[in-house]
């Protein structure tokens, strides 16, 4: 899993993520040659995830998932309110990242693609009928030329940047520790907990996450304020500091790009923003943006028509099925950041109501908020006061 063998590969997937690891699988499994490149030695590492996922993820992955836990609902905590959600059956699967990860690269080298790690994409130039990645190996830097390059290179794509392609609109910043769950003997084993407040995590949210004998505690902000002090005062408040080993950090794009494809490249998962805007999940999007992308990458070698104008296919195909949900998580997530603590446990409260709770946990879909936000604003109009505006598109 590590030595560049060829010079030549029809297609070049830059990142050994998740999404990178099913697109190649994806274009592998048509007859192509996939060369995966990663910088770091190890798939999975460092891990950089809460790992909660909607079911949604069985179909879209492998099966037998490394899943540590299933989640049948959760309680939103705002300052002073709170609001407890609860289903008969699971609404999401808690993963061992590192696990899934490993898992996703397997597929791919068994469906045929080669994975390089400890290989860092540094560079690319087009020339003709391919384009040549610079790519450094072990101090050496390697031209490996390709039909296609694919930029499956997480938030801060090189890939992208390279092609001068749009940045996300806006970045979290997360942190989150691992605690063992007997030191949290009130959390339900099977529920999350959701912390909101300017306080808590401005911008974002704080996450409590079951797994199997542990706890994950997490949280992000934006808007320029950074995580380490309300992480700290989260943890000191929960009186967990002697418990914390290992912390982790990363950060999360955020935005709705359109502009994901150029002459005979591709970006997908989070280098392409393919993230939810109110979770800041980005498994499930980026796996089904990276079915789009091979499929689009499979038929455009096949009529080797990979010029920007053909492979802007690509971009409608993943419009078309995430565009308007992140539009409208977007402008959800606009009116959330302008709310201040009276307002959100004022919304805490209205969504308290008990036939709203059951009519979120029957028809809510963790992939597709706005759906049933849709039906919340039309049954609670009062809420539109928030931002009237704003929401008159939701009615
Ligand atoms: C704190 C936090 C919590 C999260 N929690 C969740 C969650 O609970 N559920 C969820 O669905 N999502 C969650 N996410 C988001 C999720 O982790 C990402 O959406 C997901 O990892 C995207 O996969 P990817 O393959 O696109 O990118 P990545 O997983 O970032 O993989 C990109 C890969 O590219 C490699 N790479 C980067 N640059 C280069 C280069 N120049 N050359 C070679 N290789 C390169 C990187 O090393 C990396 O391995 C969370 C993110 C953070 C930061």
């Amino acid at each position: 899993m590590s030595e560049i063998e060829s010079s030549y590969y029809d297609v070049i997937v830059v990142g050994g993520g998740p999404i990178g690891s099913k697109t190649a699988s994806l274009i592998s499994k048509a007859g192509l040659d996939v060369l995966v490149i990663e910088e770091h030695q190890k798939i999975g590492s460092p891990l950089q995830c809460a790992g909660i996922v909607s079911t949604r993820i069985e179909e879209l992955a492998y099966d037998n998932l490394p899943i540590l836990n299933r989640i049948k609902g959760g309680k939103i905590i705002s300052p002073n309110s709170t609001i407890s959600l609860r289903s008969d059956s699971n609404k999401a699967l808690v993963l061992d990242r590192q696990k899934f990860d490993t898992g996703m690269a397997d597929k791919a080298m068994d469906a045929g693609s080669s994975i390089s790690t400890g290989s860092r994409f540094i560079g690319m130039e087009h020339s003709g009928e391919k384009v040549t990645a610079s790519i450094k190996h072990g101090g050496i830097t390697q031209q490996i030329s390709s039909k296609l390059i694919i930029g499956a290179d997480g938030p801060y794509s090189n890939v992208r940047d390279a092609n001068d392609l749009p940045l996300p609109q806006e970045y979290l910043f997360g942190m989150q520790t691992e605690v063992p769950l007997s030191t949290l003997p009130d959390l339900i084993r099977d529920e999350v907990e959701i912390y909101i407040g300017n306080h808590v995590s401005p911008g974002f949210f704080t996450w409590l996450i079951p797994t199997d004998d542990n706890v994950r505690i997490g949280l992000c902000t934006s808007g320029g304020k950074y995580p380490k002090g309300f992480f700290y005062s989260f943890l000191k408040k929960l009186g967990i500091m002697d418990e914390i080993s290992t912390i982790n950090s990363g950060s999360i794009p955020l935005g709705l790009i359109d502009r994901n494809y150029s002459d005979r490249m591709m970006l997908v998962g989070d280098a392409a923003c393919q993230v939810k805007p109110l979770t800041g999940g980005g498994l499930v999007y980026g796996l089904m943006c990276a079915r789009h992308c091979a499929d689009t990458a499979i038929a455009s070698l096949e009529s080797d028509r990979l010029n920007k104008d053909h492979l802007k296919i690509y971009s409608d195909l993943c419009m078309d099925t995430i565009g308007k949900e992140i539009k409208q998580a977007l402008l959800l997530r606009k009116i959330f950041i302008g709310l201040d603590d009276n307002e959100l446990d004022e919304i805490i409260h209205i969504l308290g109501d008990e036939d709203l709770s059951r009519f979120l946990i029957s028809r809510g879909d963790m992939d597709f908020p706005s759906i049933a936000s849709k039906a919340v604003f039309r049954k609670f109009p009062k809420l539109i006061k928030f931002a009237p505006h704003l929401l008159k598109a939701f009615l």
